[in-house]
């Protein structure tokens, strides 16, 4: 059973969990469902796991369940909803979505240092009083940056009005914004992942704006910039998609490079809005997993990081990579631009100068879903490392014939 196998099990024991009412963000309380999963899962079909090697993965699934701090509880939750107006709800806890690595020349502007509630807030964690900080009420096009160290991390076109006293964003600068589970044990908290400096915490499924997301944000946190002041945006990030099989490896590769600022696993190039991994799972979507990059053009190019991607995937498996085989699989590059595509264009024809039979495909960049939290970063903090993506040197070295 392969380890993605067994999460698809981790998710169907924590819907199970769920379902019967069971925290599944608290170990304690799903571990009684690892006892009752054998049976109740061979009648999920979204399982998809055959019963006789149920307790082994589900023996490797504890394992998980207790090296992950997503499933460890900090803290006695205090009463929910206190930064939430509009509903109460378990948050679903992410993990660390962004590797820690700073952002570099984003924070080349001058920041004065903090006064002492600013201090409370950022440093301290803290929460500024609703309707009391000086951008919940703020709408004007710019850039909001991260009042400690000046990043870039969220854009006035995704700003909107939740009357909740604080910021609200439905979407942040791509790699600028961490999430890791709150010491309540019930939300979700953000920090700035250039500075780890706190910003407040996201909630979902309010349904507010059509994106579902909330990022509540402390004015404190934050340092409005109008336009032409600051545009870390065009240069100091740029991103890239890549689906090479299974984002886990691609990702854990990636990540590594000098120069990028982030990564995220998710789903691109289907015909769904939103999809779930199960559904990317039946082929029927047709997305691909990808990974989407970001990185600082001034430290790295993008052929740079297209040239590990053609390297830690095999270009010339068809709708397949290793064991895993399916068109979600499949070898592409998804573009954002011309000179993206003319890049990986010379590249490809570099490869099959070299021999190899390139079957990536080249596509305009469309709509890139973030995966569920629990694929995010996942190779980082799991110690069974599946070796379908191993660094092969291929513009150096001729196919062999
Ligand atoms: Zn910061």
């Amino acid at each position: 059973m392969s380890v993605k196998q067994v999460l698809v099990v981790a998710a169907a024991i924590t819907a199970l969990a769920a379902a019967e009412g069971r925290d599944p963000t608290s170990q304690a309380q799903i571990e009684p469902a690892f006892e009752k999963a054998p049976h109740e899962l061979t009648a999920q079909p979204s399982a998809r796991a055959p019963a006789a090697t149920l307790p082994r993965a589900l023996a490797k699934l504890l394992d998980w369940f207790r090296a992950h701090v997503q499933w460890r509880r900090a803290a006695r939750p205090r009463a929910p909803g206190y930064n939430s107006p509009f509903s109460l709800f378990r948050q679903e806890h992410s993990e660390v979505r962004i590797p820690v690595k700073p952002a570099g020349s984003d924070t080349d502007r001058p920041v004065p240092p903090l006064n002492d509630e600013e201090k409370r807030i950022i440093i301290g964690r803290g929460t500024e009083r609703p309707f009391s900080g000086k951008y919940w009420d703020h709408f004007e096009p710019g850039l909001y940056a991260c009042r400690q160290c000046g990043t870039a991390l969220y854009s006035s076109k995704s700003k909107f009005r939740s009357e909740c006293g604080w910021p609200s964003f439905d979407d942040e600068i791509p790699g600028a914004v961490r999430r890791r589970p709150d010491p309540d044990g019930l939300r979700t908290e953000i920090t700035c992942t250039a500075c780890g400096g706190h910003l407040g915490h996201v909630f979902k499924g309010e349904r507010i704006t059509p994106k579902n997301v909330r990022h509540c944000v402390n004015s404190a946190s934050l340092t409005f910039r109008p336009p032409g002041q600051h545009s870390p945006e065009k240069s100091g990030r740029e991103e890239a998609i890549f689906a090479g099989g299974c984002f886990w490896g691609v990702e854990h590769h990636l990540e590594q490079v000098d120069g990028v600022i982030g990564v995220t696993s998710g789903y691109t190039g289907g015909r769904v809005a939103n999809p779930t991994y199960e559904q990317v799972c039946t082929g029927k979507t047709h997305h691909a997993e990808a990974v989407r990059v970001v990185f600082d053009p001034r430290r790295v190019t993008y052929e740079r990081v297209a040239r590990v991607f053609f390297e830690i995937h095999d270009p010339a498996q068809l709708n397949r990579q290793g064991p895993d085989v399916g068109t979600q699989y499949r070898s592409a590059v998804f573009y954002a631009d011309r000179g993206q595509k003319e890049t990986a264009e010379k590249l490809i024809a570099e490869l099959r100068a070299n021999g190899y039979e390139v079957v990536t495909e080249l596509l305009p960049a469309s709509e890139f879903f973030p995966a569920e939290d629990y694929h995010q970063n996942y190779l980082a903090t799991h110690p069974a490392r599946p070796t379908c993506h191993i660094r092969t040197p291929r513009f150096d070295v001729p196919a062999k014939r």
